[in-house]
This record gives C-alpha cells, structure tokens and sequence, in this order.
C-alpha cells in the first residue's frame, strides 16, 4: 500500500470555473481532507483518490489561484514545481480555450521534470446552447500537447471527479514505472 502526494495546479483563464470545480471536490465528504488558505491568494484543496485495482492512494493537493490571473509571473513564484496540471476553460468561451496554450507554455517552462501529467477541462457543458468550442476540436488540440480530454459542468456537479481521477492515476503510473526502472538497476 502506497500513499503518494502530488501538486496540482489548477490553471487556466479568470471565471472558468477552476474554484467551482476545486471547491466540489472539497466538499464531497472523501476520508481526508485538509484545506488551507493561503494569504498569497492560492487556496489549496487536498483530495485523496484511490487507484483502481490496487490498495494504493494518491493525494493531490490543488493549488486554485485567487482570481489573480493576469499576474502570471506572479502566479510562477507562487506555484513552484508542480507533478500535474489540470487545465480549464469555458466551453461557451473560444478565447478561454486559446489562452489554454499560453498557460500550458507558462506551467511547462517553470516544470523541470520530463514528464508532467495534465487534463484538458472543457467545464460549463450545462450551457450547451452557448457552446462555441466542439467537443472534437478541444480533444484534438489536448491529444497533441499529450494532455486527456474531459467536459464538466460545476453547476450540475456533472463529471467533476473524472479530470482528478485521470490525474493521479497518470501520477500514479509514473511513480511505478520510475520504481521499475529503479528496481532493475538494483
Ligand atoms: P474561476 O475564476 O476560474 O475560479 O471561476 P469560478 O469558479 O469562480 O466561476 C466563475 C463563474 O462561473 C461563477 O459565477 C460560477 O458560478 C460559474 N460557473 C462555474 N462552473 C460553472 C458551470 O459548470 N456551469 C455554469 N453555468 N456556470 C459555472
Ligand atoms: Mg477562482
């Protein structure tokens, strides 16, 4: 059995809905959970998610920003190195979901590690009418810059857990294969 941590920036453009989805998972009553507020304006959510077939737990400790986005190089001093990436637009917002790769490039330059697992988020699917960004064009732009594609809708509490599932069993994987690696050489 085997408990392993993981930062995870939440990322992506002002009203999105990276706290709406960060703040679901604090409230869904999993065994344990710790949350701080930080006075820098980062709010950290912890989550624990269990890894499927196996006895193993991965707690993601969310890093959501304080509605501060534009001060990215501020937000860099305040992340530090993170192991995943959760990234976030607005299904009915087309510039939330092209400011997308400037965030990936941000998180990517300050990401010293080889590997760093991330999730697209298409979140808000509730306002299907006002979607400007189809389903395919997100996950195809997603499956070329290696990232998972998932859709949420917060406000119908649809889906939320599938981007942090994906997540840390991807962090989960990592670690195995990097045990592997270590264990053959011994
Ligand atoms: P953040 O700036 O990315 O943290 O965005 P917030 O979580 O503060 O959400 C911004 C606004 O979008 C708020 O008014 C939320 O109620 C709303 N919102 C968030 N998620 C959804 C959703 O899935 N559907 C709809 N219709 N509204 C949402
Ligand atoms: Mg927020």
């Amino acid at each position: 059995m085997v408990k392993l941590r993981a930062k995870c920036i939440v990322a992506g453009d002002a009203a999105v809905g990276k706290s709406a989805l960060t703040q679901l998972l604090r409230s869904d009553g999993a065994h344990f959970q710790k949350n701080y507020t930080m006075t820098a304006g980062v709010e950290i959510v912890v989550k624990a998610v269990s890894i499927p077939d196996s006895s193993d737990s991965v707690e993601l400790y969310l890093f959501d920003s304080a509605g501060k986005e534009v001060f990215m190089d501020m937000l860099e001093k305040q992340w530090g190195e993170p192991s995943v990436l959760c990234l976030v637009f607005d299904v009915t917002s087309e510039p939330s979901f092209k400011s997308c790769a400037k965030w990936l490039d941000q998180v990517r330059a300050q990401c010293h590690s080889l590997q760093l697992p991330g999730v697209l988020v298409g979140n808000k699917t509730d306002l299907s009418a006002r979607r400007a960004v189809e389903f395919t064009t997100a996950q195809e732009w997603a499956s070329n810059q290696g990232l998972e594609y998932c859709e949420t809708s917060a406000k119908e509490m649809e889906n939320y857990e599938a981007p942090f599932q994906s997540l840390a069993q991807a962090f989960h994987r990592i670690y195995q294969e990097r045990l592997e690696v270590i264990q053959s050489l011994a």
